[in-house]
């Protein structure tokens, strides 16, 4: 037993005393370098390979903030073709963590207007201008307002595609593509796009004063996703998604609130004080969006842009008490919950990317 441990102190000393003067000599460094830098640039996608219709929280919270979470957003990826609905702030260094790629991005979908689901439109059209090299402008479909987020946009970032359009040149950042191709949903034409295999459908939903706030229907090949943006309880949503398989709904959780409220007040914190009160008329509460999500019969409900997000597993279970007696299938998302419902198939997979 002793000679073994001296073997082993041995050993070890070897490899320590090898590591030590590898580590300082240049050409072994540029050695680890190199590899470093090839694994960082050919990147693997943590989305399924499969045929199959995905939902991925890209965000999971709502203004009220969590250092761990990004604002709203929700990719679909319909075979080989990515959508993006809604692109909050933090949304895109998690699709940037988690090597998503920006070539397939179709298209991105706004439920509405408010700053915590568009905050990042730029960056999304940077990103799928440059490493994306898509070959045309950025097709943006939002209610009506969306024309002047994307013409503001185009206005400020005059500059920025001048000089890297002179800078890169054609090839890299063509100018002919920079900006946007904005679609105005209009609800008597609620089918966005239709090629046979994917469906894309616009609903309405009640976020007042927020008008028109819209929900979207995804179905591609017999699978269904329904994502809700923002709403109080919603009897068209119901109607929507009736039957889906996956059902992406904001929460929020009135108990939290209110003791947020009280916090405000006590610590004197008047914006606090009135915004939590102010909320509570245009979410929907916990239990509520479990019996909409009953009532739809969807296959699975997720919960999102929680309001507030809970910071730990006891507060994500104190704010979803009483689900489980409603609805069997649901999950409280996190950034990087996942969805994967393979086609000619039942199943729905539910994953968290780390
Ligand atoms: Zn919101
Ligand atoms: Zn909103």
């Amino acid at each position: 037993m002793k000679k073994l441990v001296k073997y082993l102190f041995f050993i070890i000393l070897f490899f320590g005393a090898v590591s030590f003067f590898l580590l300082r000599q240049p050409s072994f460094q540029d050695k680890l370098l190199d590899r470093a830098v090839t694994r960082l640039s050919s990147p693997k996608s943590v989305l399924p390979k499969n045929d199959a219709l995905t939902g991925l929280v890209c965000g999971s919270r709502s203004p009220l903030y969590d250092p761990n979470r990004a604002e709203a957003c929700i990719l679909v990826k319909a075979g080989d073709d990515i959508y993006i609905f809604d692109t909050g702030n933090g949304s895109l260094k998690n699709l940037t963590d988690w090597n998503i790629p920006w070539s397939k991005i179709k298209g991105i979908f706004y439920t509405h207007l408010h700053s915590d689901h568009i905050s990042e439109l730029n960056e999304f059209h940077l990103n799928t201008w440059i490493q994306g090299r898509r070959n045309e402008k950025l097709k943006i479909y939002g209610p009506e307002g969306v024309q002047m987020l994307t013409d503001g946009i185009e206005l400020a970032y005059t500059k920025d595609y001048i000089f890297r359009n002179e800078h890169h040149g054609d090839f890299i950042a063509p100018l002919d593509i920079a900006g946007f191709n904005t679609q105005t949903i209009n609800l008597n034409n609620p089918v966005l796009i239709d090629d046979g295999n994917l469906k894309i459908t616009a609903y309405s939903v009640t976020h007042d004063p927020v008008d028109p706030a819209l929900g979207f229907r995804i179905d591609y090949k017999g699978r269904s996703i329904s994502i809700s943006g923002d709403t109080s309880y919603d009897e068209n949503l119901i109607k929507n998604s009736n039957n889906v398989d996956v059902l992406f709904h904001e929460s929020m959780s009135i108990e939290f609130l209110n003791i947020l409220n009280r916090v405000s007040k006590e610590t004197g914190n008047i914006v606090g004080e009135i915004v939590t009160i102010d909320v509570q008329n245009y979410h929907t509460p916990v239990i509520e969006v479990a019996k909409a999500a009953n009532k739809a019969n969807v296959g699975h409900l997720i919960f999102y842009h929680h309001a507030p997000a809970p910071r730990t597993s006891l507060m994500e279970k104190i704010m979803y008490r009483g689900v489980d007696e409603i609805i069997k299938n649901w999950t409280a998302s996190h950034d990087g919950t996942m969805a994967v419902l393979p086609v000619d198939s039942d199943e729905i997979i539910i994953s968290l990317i780390k």
